[in-house]
This record gives structure tokens, sequence and C-alpha cells, in this order.
């Protein structure tokens, strides 16, 4: 270990500009894939998160993501410092940040969150760069369409992935030929999304900001981030008032919130397997009631 904090250290003066001597202070708990540290020198102190050397794509998508939501200056999100390779290691390192606050900021959370919705891409649905959604790849090619995108980039590749891990989804086409009606009479623009946030990316630090990290970014219908923050536990209700006043949802989202919800579990399937596919077989018969 020892090398790659000096070569954390290095690479982290390098960057900022500033002779950088930081030790390893702790042992971060709480992520779902890395090991995650804070480093400090005394007076700056950044957060480490350690993977495999073949994982170094993983942690420059996420600093790219890291990037975009920073450059929309909407949102508050851990500022990006770099990534890079040590041994047999790949790292990322971010501005540290001390979680763990309360109050009124789950409003400001809502607010902050439509005013990143409302930034948007000329390029359509999409990303420039592949990212992963937990481990797994996610692919962000652009689609004019969002039914298109939600169609091939999303649901169909995690289709694909579940039926080479063994899963059963005998409803599966029937869900495909209904994806037009699903989504007709639903023409979103294009967002900026966070794309992976549950209750366990986003946090209020101790002067009461709200932040999201730990992003899986692209542009897309900006209901993916509200219907997740429902999957696992919800967020506060002060955020949800929040956000609908700056940015009402549109009708037919409850619905929506499903099929978008069902790409998570799909990818918890592949993930993990276990009850997780019958729990998408449930989501699946639920929209099909919707079409029929
Ligand atoms: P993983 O990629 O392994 O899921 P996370 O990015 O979710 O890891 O981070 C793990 C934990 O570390 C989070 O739950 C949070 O409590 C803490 N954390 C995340 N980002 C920061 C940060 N910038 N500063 C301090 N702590 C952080």
């Amino acid at each position: 270990m020892a090398d790659i904090w000096s070569d954390v250290t290095a690479q982290i003066s390098q960057v900022t500009g500033q002779a950088f001597r930081g030790k390893q202070t702790r042992s971060v708990g709480g992520g779902c894939i890395n090991q995650a540290y804070g480093l400090s020198d005394g007076q700056m102190t950044f957060f480490v998160k350690l993977n495999q050397a073949s994982k170094l794509a993983m942690f420059e998508a996420e600093l790219a993501g890291l990037q975009e939501i920073h450059s929309s200056q909407t949102i508050r999100v851990p500022l990006p410092v770099c990534t890079g390779l040590s041994g047999a290691n790949s790292y990322i390192v971010m501005e540290w940040l001390d979680f763990g606050g309360r109050g009124h900021a789950w409003a400001a959370m809502g607010r902050d969150l439509a005013a990143m919705h409302r930034t948007s891409s000329d390029l359509g649905f999409g990303w420039h760069r592949a990212n992963t959604i937990g481990e797994t790849h996610q692919p962000n090619d652009w689609q004019e369409s969002w039914y298109a995108f939600w169609r091939d980039q999303r649901l169909g590749y995690q289709f694909r992935l579940a039926k080479r891990r063994g899963g059963s989804f005998p409803q599966q086409q029937a869900l495909m030929d209904a994806l037009p009606e699903l989504l007709s009479e639903h023409d979103p623009m294009p967002s900026l999304v966070h794309g992976d946030l549950w209750s366990g990316n986003a946090s209020i630090t101790t002067v009461g900001e709200p932040v999201i990290f730990d992003p899986a970014t692209y542009y897309g219908d900006r209901e993916v981030d509200l219907a997740m923050t429902e999957l696992f536990g919800s967020f506060p209700t002060d955020f949800y008032s929040a956000y609908e006043a700056a940015y009402p949802l549109s009708e037919g989202y409850a619905t929506r919130k499903i099929l978008y919800n069902l790409y998570h579990i799909l990818n918890h399937f592949n993930l993990f397997g276990g009850g997780y596919e019958s729990q998408a077989n449930r989501m699946i018969q639920q929209l099909l009631v919707k079409v029929r």
C-alpha cells in the first residue's frame, strides 16, 4: 500500500500544483464496490477510492461524470481531482467532504437537482462515453429518440446480459413490444442526470450543503433520477415537494417510474442474481397491465 500512497500524493501535487504530503488517515465504509480512504496532510484532505488496475476506465468515467455535473453549476458534487494507476491498482481522487449534516438541506437538494435537470444536450440522449452502473458496463451511444435509447442502451442491453446469466423473463418480448405505448405521449428533453441516484449516493455536509456523488452520468429523461430515489428507500418528503415546485413532473410518471426502475432491478439480477429475477418479472407484469 505504501507505494500506492506515494504515487497518489505525487499525482495530487502535480494536478493541484501544491506540494501535498498527505497520509492515509482513515478507511471509509459504506461503498458498494471500491475501497475508500481519506488522505490528509492536516490542511488538505482528499477522498480516494481504490480498485484493481482493470477498473481504471470505471474511475475515468466517474471523474468525467463529476466534471460534467460540476460544470453545470447547479448541484454540489465532490470536486474531481485525478485518476491513475499504481501497480496492480487504479484510483480516483476527489475533494473530501464531511457528510452527516441535517436541517433543511433536502429541499435545497430537490431544487438543485431540478436545476441540474434543466441542463440539456444538443446531441440527444446518451453521453460522449460509456460508464458503469454498479460494476456493469453502461453504454451511452447517442440516440435522437428517448424511446430508442431506453429500448437499446438500457433495457435491451440488460436483458441480453440477464439471458447469458440464465435469467428467465417470459414476458420480455411483450414488454419490448409495449414500449412505444408505454412511452408514447412522453417526449422528454435530454436532461443531465446522475444516473444512479439511490439514497446511498446523496448526502448533506456538516455545513448543510446537499451533495450527490458516485454518478453514472448521461443525458436522459430526468424522471430516471426521481424514480431511483424511491427504489431502495426514499428521500425525505421535503426533497420531492421542492423538486415538484421547481420543475413539475409530467403526467404518467407513476407508470414510467416502474419502467425506469426495472433497469436497475435487471442490473441487480446481473450483479447479484437471486430474487431480483422475480422482482423484475413482477415489474414487467405491472407494466403490461397498464397497456391492456
Ligand atoms: P462506491 O463507489 O464503492 O459505491 P461511494 O462513492 O459510494 O463508493 O463512496 C463510499 C462512501 O464514502 C459513501 O457512502 C460516502 O459516505 C463516502 N464518501 C463518498 N464520497 C465522499 C467524499 N467526497 N468525501 C468523503 N466521503 C465520501
